[in-house]
């Protein structure tokens, strides 16, 4: 396929192939991910890959599926886990190399961590002291691994940027010193967030300085995720560039971490419209939540858009069966007068999402599908019952 065909390929925002999906071929609520849509997102990435010698890991954090875990081996380098379950995950359901970073490891979880990583991350110089013994004991060739805070901010919102003022992840980059650096391989950075390439050359131009006598010394750099690769109007060519100088300038290995870009516009969350009642508004109440199902909407907080949404209209308040007074959604415009029994779908709803399910209020937790837009092949990952409720609390 030539290079302008896969960057054509890239996700637009909207409806995508989804807008032809038959909504009631699954059970309600249910995510459902289309495996076409993300692999075109992982040809995207692996352009980049291949073009500017980076090698890109997945962010299990914003995406595990271990159905497509094979999927995703097939264009990626590997994987990057927040700590030992997802290490775990990676190393039983993906392929590749395995970057762990944790703000805070536990002693007890460092002996797999270290087993399964061939990067191991830390946050401080004093968790790095406290755990390098027991990477010497383990014998194994682990790259140690450092993040800093680049002291410079790019983020938009304050909850959503480690650069923001007492922030504790990554170490203040003036605080490095020739002592903690004799014994790090990479320094790492994660400071962006549904981010384009300008903010990424900003943070390197900034944070290189203050870094730039250690480099020798080291293998690699790790510029983190936040990096909406996938998004259409992401300038590609000028991180494939940028990644170039780096490699050529410092002979170091570039290590990108996206989740979101992994994911991107590749799922949907399909509920149903339990009830229409009115309260000086048009109100609508579905078996999907903010809270429980999406709670980015609460907590980021964003408004999903739904399919087949119009502009104009009388606005519906859409919103959960829990007892949350603030479990809404947002308002929306339908095309046709929505009736009970309606099934409705929110967009790009694969990343940040079923990840982040909870059984509050006992609402039951949407199964996950995963559909192929191309052969229109359909399976059903996981309903969940009454038992995934109780196994929680009792
Ligand atoms: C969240 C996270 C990522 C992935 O970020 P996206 O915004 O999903 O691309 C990568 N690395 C680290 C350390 C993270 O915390």
């Amino acid at each position: 396929m030539a290079d302008d065909q896969v960057m054509m390929e890239t996700q637009a925002g909207g409806p995508g192939e989804f807008a032809r999906f038959d909504l009631t071929r699954v059970p309600s609520p249910c995510f459902v991910i289309d495996e076409a849509a993300i692999e075109n997102n992982l040809k995207v990435l692996a352009k980049i890959s291949e073009q500017s010698g980076a090698k890109i890991l997945s962010a299990l954090k914003a995406f595990s599926l271990p159905a497509v875990g094979p999927l995703i081996g097939q264009y990626l380098s590997g994987t990057c886990s927040s700590g030992l379950f997802e290490a775990r995950l990676a190393r039983q359901h993906y392929q590749g190399e395995l970057a762990t970073y944790c703000a805070g490891y536990k002693m007890e979880d460092m002996p797999e961590i270290i087993e399964l990583s061939d990067h191991l991350i830390f946050n401080s110089p004093a968790q790095l002291k406290r755990f390098l013994p027991l990477v010497k004991d383990s014998g194994k060739d682990i790259h140690i691994g450092l993040r800093i805070n680049p002291e410079h901010s790019e983020g938009l919102v304050e909850k959503y940027d480690p650069c923001a003022p007492f922030s504790r992840l990554g170490t203040p980059v003036s605080d490095l010193t020739d002592e903690i650096m004799q014994h790090v391989d990479g320094l790492h950075f994660h400071t962006l967030c549904e981010q384009e390439f300008a903010p990424l050359l900003r943070t390197w131009e900034a944070v290189k300085p203050k870094i730039e006598r250690y480099l020798p010394n080291l293998k690699w750099l790790n510029f983190g995720g936040g990096h909406h690769i996938t998004r259409s109007d992401y300038d590609r060519d000028a991180l494939i560039n940028f990644i170039q100088n780096i490699r050529k300038e410092t002979g170091l290995e570039i290590y990108l971490e996206p989740g979101e870009a992994v994911a991107l516009d590749a799922g949907i969350l399909i509920g149903e419209i339990l009830d229409l009642p009115e309260n000086e508004m048009k109100l609508a109440i579905t078996d999907i939540s903010a809270t429980c199902h999406m709670p980015d909407v609460i907590e980021a907080p964003y408004r999903p858009q739904m399919l087949d949404e119009v502009e104009e209209g009388e606005p519906y308040r859409l919103g959960g069966p829990s007892c949350l007074a603030g479990d809404v959604i947002g308002d929306y415009c339908f095309k046709n007068e929505p009736q009970i029994g309606d099934r409705i779908a929110f967009l790009d709803q694969a990343h940040y999402s079923f990840v982040k399910t909870n059984t509050f209020n006992g609402v039951p937790l949407p199964a996950i599908a995963l559909w192929n837009s191309k052969t229109d092949d359909l399976r059903i990952v996981r309903t969940f019952s009454y038992d995934d409720f109780l196994m929680r609390i009792s």
